[in-house]
């Protein structure tokens, strides 16, 4: 079937009736439609009807019916027009781009959508997509980011900075949770504090950096004598309190002189004296919150200390 026949006939063949991104129109030069296509349908947003579109001369904006009939010098089979048509109403429009032939009153207008442009939208989205994939991948790692200053910040606020032992407010955590879980299954639990012996001397005879460096030293070795499942905190200046889980007093004891002889023994460079501590210990028992504790071995502590220091009480 060629154009004049399609003219002729007024029927535009099946094969061109159901595509849509081809434009097909037959109608007169007052705008009454003889037959349309798809794609013409989908243009007006009327692609699932099949009723009579009726007249469309007000949907060709640019150039408007009136435009292509008036140019008519050129006769079938050539095109009266070639070009962009804007076809829609006043809720929007589609430009495609495509020829009109004209023969008598009567038009045929063939266009399709404008590949080109679809491909540049199509590039465009391509970039878009990237561009958002790109920014899916930062965010991500800005998060991870986050997450891991928030646990270094976290764990700041539970850290002694001198030492890096735990300080007094993860104590209260970890002995929190250490009571619940030790009156939960009654287990026996113990609490030292350690109190450097004359450390205000330590200071005043070999000045304030040696003295950080004593308690640092003493920090490490109470760590490095306790097993992984007690805990260590620094609470005050050169006080520090040693949860010890699952053991009995006589052990607690037993442990505790343990650290305490290690840290008599030890030798530190820059000082000439050896450096002890004096330690009290308490067992946990039932209704035990940490102040209790932290009570009952500040009262040892200052049995031990009264006894002579450099002992356990
Ligand atoms: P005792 O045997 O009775 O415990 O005597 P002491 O001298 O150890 O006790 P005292 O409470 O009189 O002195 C504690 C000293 O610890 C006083 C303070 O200047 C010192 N101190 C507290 N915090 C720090 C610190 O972070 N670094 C240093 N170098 N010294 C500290
Ligand atoms: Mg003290
Ligand atoms: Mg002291």
């Amino acid at each position: 079937m060629n154009l004049q026949s399609l003219l002729e006939t007024l029927v535009i063949p099946p094969f061109l009736k159901q595509i849509t991104a081809v434009v097909v129109l037959i109608a007169d030069t007052d705008g009454n439609v003889r037959d349309s296509n798809r794609g013409f349908r989908y243009l007006l947003g009327k692609e699932q009807s099949d009723t009579d579109l009726g007249n469309v001369r007000t949907m060709f904006l640019q150039p408007t019916l009136a435009d292509l009939s008036a140019s008519t010098e050129q006769t079938f089979p050539d095109p009266c027009y070639q070009g962009i048509l804007n076809i829609g109403d006043h809720n929007g429009y589609h430009s495609v781009i495509g020829s009109v032939f004209q023969q008598g009153d009567l038009l045929l207008i063939i266009a399709e959508h404008n590949v080109s442009d679809l491909e540049n939208l199509n590039a465009m989205v391509i970039d878009l997509n990237n561009e958002m994939a790109d920014m899916q991948r930062e965010l991500v790692r800005k998060n991870r980011a986050l997450a891991r200053s928030e646990e270094k910040y976290k764990q700041l606020m539970l850290t002694d900075s001198l030492t890096g032992l735990a300080n007094r407010r993860h104590l209260k955590q970890r002995a929190d949770a250490d009571i619940e879980r030790c009156s939960r299954y009654q287990e026996p639990m113990c609490l030292a504090i350690a109190d450097i012996d004359h450390f205000k001397l330590i200071n005043d005879s070999y000045g304030h950096d040696i003295g950080d460096l004593v308690l640092c030293t003493f920090a490490e070795t109470v760590r490095q004598n306790i097993r992984k499942s007690d805990f260590v905190a620094r609470v005050g200046g050169e006080e520090f309190a040693i949860l010890l889980i699952k053991v009995s007093l006589e052990q607690a004891h037993e442990i505790i002189d343990n650290i305490r002889t290690k840290i008599a023994h030890h030798h530190i460079d820059s000082i000439n004296q050896s450096i002890t501590a004096s330690f009290g210990i308490t067992e946990f028992k039932p209704g035990d919150q940490l102040d209790q504790l932290m009570k009952r071995a500040d009262t040892a502590l200052y049995v031990a200390k009264r006894k002579g220091r450099n002992q356990v009480a």
